[in-house]
């Protein structure tokens, strides 16, 4: 069936059968075109949906039905997808139901936690769609200094618990978006170079499998799933709680943006990477070529430096002599407020495309071929940025997780956005230019990150997994071997 025709009887169906004098408990459901594993259309009786929706505590919803449209909208609005079914789980009790009913039914399934996924994969067309955003839940044991956190919560929740109790662990730089996709993909962040990626931290995890099990996994138990889970992505099941261990991190630390004239980059950029070279485990310099509100064009240094106070000033004076700021914001800060954690609206209003790829050593090539695709398009909502790995990062085997490309310096982003209502033409002259610059950049590239990339494009799985992929894919026989946890970057069962 095509996607129109699917939408267009979906909606039809669910409307007059769901929706009829109010609320869908009440209505017994009708039977519900969806969208299968393989892709082809399939029919989902009422009285299965309803035994589903009665065997929820969260809410099931089909299109037409208040809560929808909210629950199947992702960050980036450019995804706009319409599953047949969304349930709204309010536990592990709820996902262990609503994968045993997806599995079951051979049906398209997409699970969403913070829903920030660059390739749209957290929602599907036709499908079920897992929603953790109900299981929030954080915990903190200062004592044992770990966090338990539930399956939906976004980073901001988790920095927000910690940080009361004077700890954190590394997340991502937006305070919006999830810490399972984040954690499970990877997971770079202000504090990765001092205490590794998010999925380094992880010391336990509870999932729901694709048959319906629940398995704790953790050194003692299933300790192969663990090394999955840490940077294999949601390929091994629905993860319903994750463990942290967490170290101490200010409250206050310093940090801030400082930024240049685009004009210098090139020459700011090669001190840049001189720099990141020699600097601390406790400094990350983020890096971003991006006009400010004003149509200014600047390279814009984002640091944290999370060590002693009283050796921060000194720390990143390098940064503010490399000639004459543009602006300087930087100095002593609350960890979340740098981390945005107080601000998590969860949507973002304007749509994004994204490529993006793991970067060695910063050469004078690399530089003049980044900065020259900014000074050649110079497109408005556009921009090409670094994030610094290395450090505890790179100390880490390749093979001790599934995130294998350890050697890397930066991961690198290249995007566009445009406004939703935009003409298609912006959209297109945006897209356009990030594909150009990818195109330019990628041969300078080294591996890729599954969170940070465009799954569009070819080989980025096995770029991202190296010599892990085997590893990963026989885990995946084991634990999803109909491969029922598809829309991700998807490892294939062996
Ligand atoms: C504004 C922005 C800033 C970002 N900054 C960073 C950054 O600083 N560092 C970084 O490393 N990355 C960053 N990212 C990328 C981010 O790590 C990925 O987009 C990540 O997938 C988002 O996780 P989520 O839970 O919000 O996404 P979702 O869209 O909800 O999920 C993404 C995928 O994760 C899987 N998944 C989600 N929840 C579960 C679960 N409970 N169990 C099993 N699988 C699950 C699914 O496969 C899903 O398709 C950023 C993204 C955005 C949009």
């Amino acid at each position: 069936m095509k996607r129109r025709s699917f939408l267009a009887a979906g909606a039809a169906a669910v409307t007059s059968a769901l929706l009829s004098g109010g609320r869908a408990r009440a209505a017994a459901a009708a039977d519900l075109p969806a969208i299968g594993l393989d892709g082809k259309a399939l029919t989902l009786k009422g009285t299965d949906i309803d035994e589903l929706r009665a065997a929820l505590r969260g809410e099931l919803l089909g299109a037409g039905q208040a809560g929808y449209d909210e629950a199947r909208r992702l960050w980036n609005p450019s995804f706009d997808r319409h599953p047949a079914l969304i349930a709204r789980c309010a536990g592990a009790a709820d996902v262990k139901r609503a994968v045993s009913f997806a599995a079951a039914q051979g049906l398209l399934t997409a699970v969403r936690a913070g829903g920030h996924s660059f390739s749209g994969q957290s929602a599907c067309d036709g499908g079920l769609m897992l929603d953790l955003a109900p299981m929030r839940a954080v915990e903190v044991d200062p004592i044992a200094r770990t966090a338990r956190v539930a399956g939906g919560a976004l980073l901001a929740q988790l920095d927000r618990e910690a940080q009361v109790f004077g700890l954190a662990t590394t997340a991502g730089v937006a305070a919006d978006t999830g810490v399972a996709g984040l954690t499970l993909g990877g997971g770079i962040g202000r504090l990765g170079r001092r205490f590794g990626l998010a999925c380094d931290n992880l010391i336990g995890a509870e999932v729901v499998t694709a048959d319906g099990r629940w398995l704790r996994a953790s050194e003692q138990e299933n300790p192969d799933l663990l090394w999955a889970l840490r940077g294999g992505g949601g390929n091994f099941g629905v993860v319903t709680e994750f463990v942290f261990r967490m170290h101490e991190v200010g409250p206050p630390v310093y940090g801030g943006e400082i930024s240049y004239p685009l004009e210098q980059a090139r020459t700011l950029l090669r001190s840049y990477a001189d720099f990141c070279a020699g600097a601390p485990d406790e400094l990350y310099v983020g890096a971003d070529l991006i006009a400010d509100p004003h149509g200014t064009w600047l390279l814009v240094f984002d640091v944290t430096y999370s060590g002693p106070l009283e050796k921060a000033a000194g720390v990143v004076a390098p940064l503010r002599k490399l000639g004459k700021p543009h602006a300087d914001s930087l100095g002593v800060a609350a960890y979340t407020k740098l981390q945005g954690s107080e601000d998590a609206p969860g949507h973002f209003p304007q749509c994004m495309y994204l490529k993006g790829g793991l970067v060695g050593n910063m050469t004078p090539e690399f530089i003049d071929t980044a900065v020259g695709c900014i000074e050649s398009g110079r497109l408005a909502s556009t921009g090409l940025g670094f994030q610094p790995m290395g450090g505890a990062i790179g100390r880490v085997m390749p093979n001790a997780t599934a995130f294998w490309n350890r050697a890397a310096r930066y991961s690198m982003h290249i995007y566009g956005l445009w406004k939703s209502d935009a003409d298609p033409d912006t959209a297109e002259r945006n897209k356009e230019w990030v594909r150009g610059a990818y195109r330019k950049l990628d041969p300078l590239t080294q591996g890729r990150y599954v969170n940070i990339a465009s799954l569009e494009d070819r080989n980025v799985v096995t770029a991202a997994y190296g010599e892990n992929y085997l590893r990963l894919a026989a885990l995946k026989k084991q634990y999803d071997p109909g491969n029922l946890f598809r829309l991700n970057a998807n490892i294939k069962p062996a």
